[in-house]
């Protein structure tokens, strides 16, 4: 309570059985202020004008016993208005005497002072003493009194029960604002802890996602290359402390995604991700690489790190048992799903090897697993790297070489088997190299397939292809059925533009397309039936006829063979070269000769290498042949004076 909100008067109850002391109470005090030196020393201090105070007057109330002042002082306590002063006479009969009324009126109100007003011969100071001790709130005034001692302690003890009731209220306000305050502090500690806790677990959010892939929540490339390199660094000090790293990729994921969604997709690659984590020991970390820095080269590439071994071979036996693991189908979107996986393994035995460097070889290993028929796992050897760095060597080689055009075709005569009259030449790519001289098609066209670069290469070769049959056309007899087989590989096929790649070709270099065959792979055919058969069809529109070459060494069944509109068979030279040795396969060559003929197609035979598989091959009505019995594969220039040396004189490149 502020000092504006204290009652202004001051108030003071007499306890007498004598009204006529109530009166000379009442006389004695009207009119007098309440101030004091005390109150002027303050207003001083505060800097407030005591003259402008508001005067602060005595309320007097009086009782004329014990019982009536002590339920006045109730009232007052409960109405907020308490009396400062109480003067209490000591002889009040027949009712309480002073001392049980002042006992009384302190079980109300303890803060009251009081008077107590005694004759000379009643009471003395240490009656007092021996009922209350040495109190403060008491004083003694003995009859009769001075009307300037009442106004005294009127005034001294109104005053010093104002202060001290000041300093209580100032008290208890300052506990109450310090309680408040705790209160606050308590609440904004707490905000503050909360806060605290909500950035410590974001600041781990975000860590936790920096090292782990947000699909599977397995470590991520990060994470896994962390450990590994711990790995390899620890295998410096504790160099018998054997540790592994597996490459993991699933076979065919592709197909999944494609087929089914990538939804689809990505909910197998959460419960691959499951299972691998169930079908390796707790302590492996494992992690799936390649899903955020490089998702078109590795979304479904795991690796597994195999840390402190017993034996080398633990390795291996954990890749099975991986795969074991993930062989069951997996059911997604309602279909049951099996795939098979390719592991590459490497071991963290050489000392020097860096994170980076296992983790390469555990992919030249996986590779390896993929090339050698998926499903499976392989182990990493040096030789593997050497190869892998020769591979990589030979595309970058081979990517040059396009752009420059080091490349070169060479014609191998195609002859009739009953007249040996030259019916054509099948186009053999080499390839011009700067150190090595002409490499052979076998080395290079299955990188060339795989990264793709056959595309360019092939457009290339039936560029050039065309330009020679224009060039030896020019100088031919008209009439004279000359074609050249080009090799169609299944990339190519699987281009959307080839078709329209193929018109352009004939369009530019003026060439007929009934001069050219494509040689189309018995295993490219199987691999999509609907759209071959479709391009096919497109060919036989530009008059090019199609030849199913290596006839026999893929797994199409002989009556499927009469739904691709073929014009010709290639026997697989593997036949050829078996047919003397083997009667098997001598009637296996009758059957496809029937088979065809039956068709409608026309039968080659490649491969021939002796006087006696050309005799057996003219004896089963073969129709054409090819072979280095007949002519190995010529340049352009000899295969030129070939057909200048057929016909007449002619200048062809
Ligand atoms: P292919 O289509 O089976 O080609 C015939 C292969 O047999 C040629 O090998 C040829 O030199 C070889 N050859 C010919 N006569 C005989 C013989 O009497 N005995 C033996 N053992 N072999 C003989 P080359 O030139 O090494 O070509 C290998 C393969 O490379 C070809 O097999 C073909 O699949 C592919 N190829 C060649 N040129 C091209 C091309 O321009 N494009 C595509 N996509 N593939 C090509
Ligand atoms: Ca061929
Ligand atoms: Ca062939």
């Amino acid at each position: 309570m502020s000092d504006a909100e204290q009652p202004k008067n001051r108030r003071i109850l007499v306890i007498d059985d004598n009204e006529a002391i109530h009166q000379d109470f009442r006389k004695i005090l009207a009119g007098q202020a309440a101030t004091s030196s005390l109150r002027e020393l303050k207003a001083a201090l505060l800097g407030a004008e005591p003259a402008q105070a508001e005067p602060i007057r005595y309320e007097i109330d009086a009782a004329l016993q014990g019982q009536e002042g002590c339920q006045k002082v109730r009232a007052a306590v409960a109405r907020g208005s308490p009396y400062g002063v109480a003067f209490v006479d000591m002889r009040m009969p027949p009712g309480w005497d002073g001392l049980e009324t002042i006992e009384q009126i302190w079980r109300e109100d303890p803060d009251v002072q009081v008077v107590i007003c005694t004759a000379y011969s009643d009471y003395s100071w240490d009656d007092v003493v021996a009922r209350f001790g040495q109190s403060d709130r008491l004083l003694l005034l003995k009859k009769p009194f001075d009307n300037a001692e009442v106004c005294q302690l009127a005034c001294a003890l109104t005053e010093k029960w104002y202060l001290a009731r000041q300093a209580r209220l100032q008290l208890q306000e300052l506990e109450e604002m310090v309680q408040t305050r705790t209160a606050e502090l308590q609440v904004s500690n707490r905000q503050l802890q909360d806060q605290i806790a909500e950035r410590r677990s974001a600041e781990e959010r975000l860590r936790h996602d920096a090292f782990h892939d947000a699909l599977t929540g397995l470590p991520n490339r990060a994470l896994f290359m962390d450990r590994l390199t711990h790995c390899t660094e620890r295998r410096l000090r504790q160099p018998d402390r054997q540790f592994a790293v597996l490459f993991l990729d699933l076979d065919n994921f592709k197909v999944i995604n494609d087929g089914l969604g990538h939804a689809a997709g990505d909910e197998l690659l959460v419960k691959v991700a499951a299972r691998l984590s169930a079908s390796v020991r707790a302590v492996d970390s494992l992690a799936r690489i390649g899903d955020d820095l490089t998702a078109r080269l590795g979304g479904d590439e795991f690796v597994i790190l195999l840390d402190d071994l017993q034996r080398p071979n633990d390795a291996v036996l954990v890749a099975e048992r991986v795969q074991k693991h993930l062989s069951p189908p997996f059911s997604i979107g309602g279909h049951d799903i099996v795939i098979s996986s390719s592991i590459g393994i490497a071991l963290g035995g050489q000392p020097g090897k860096s994170a980076d460097e296992l983790l390469r070889d555990a992919d030249t290993a996986m590779y390896r697993a993929k090339s050698a028929g998926k499903a499976q796992h392989a182990l990493f050897d040096e030789a593997m790297h050497a190869a892998a760095m020769g591979r990589l060597k030979l595309e970058n080689d081979l990517r040059r070489a396009i752009e420059q055009q080091h490349f070169v075709l060479e014609y191998q005569p195609i002859l009739a088997l009953d007249t040996r009259a030259l019916r054509g030449f099948e186009a053999l790519l080499r390839w011009r190299h700067a150190e090595r001289g002409l490499i052979a098609p076998g080395e290079f066209i299955p990188v060339s397939e795989e990264t793709g670069l056959i595309v360019p290469l092939g457009h290339w070769v039936l560029q050039e292809v065309c330009r020679q049959i224009t060039g030896w056309n020019a100088c031919r007899p008209s009439g004279r059925d000359l074609s050249v087989s080009v090799n169609i590989s299944k990339r190519q096929m699987a281009d959307p533009g080839f078709i329209d790649q193929v018109r352009a070709v004939l369009r530019e270099s003026g060439a007929d397309g009934g001069n050219l065959k494509f040689e189309i792979t018995e295993s490219v055919i199987m691999e999509n039936p609907k759209s071959i058969i479709a391009i096919l069809h497109q060919l036989q529109g530009l008059k090019i006829e199609s030849h199913m070459d290596d006839f026999g060494t893929g797994q199409s069944s002989l009556g499927y063979l009469q739904e691709f509109p073929f014009d010709v068979l290639k026997i697989d030279r593997a036949f050829v070269q078996c047919m003397a040795r083997s009667r098997k396969h001598a009637a296996i060559i009758q059957a496809i000769v029937n088979l065809a003929h039956n068709l409608n197609m026309k039968v080659v035979a490649e491969g021939i290498e002796t006087d006696e598989q050309l005799a057996q091959l003219q004896a089963l009505d073969c129709d054409y042949g090819q072979g280095f019995l007949l002519s190995p594969p010529l340049s352009a220039d000899a295969a030129s004076a070939l057909l200048t040396a057929l016909a007449e004189p002619c200048s062809t490149r």
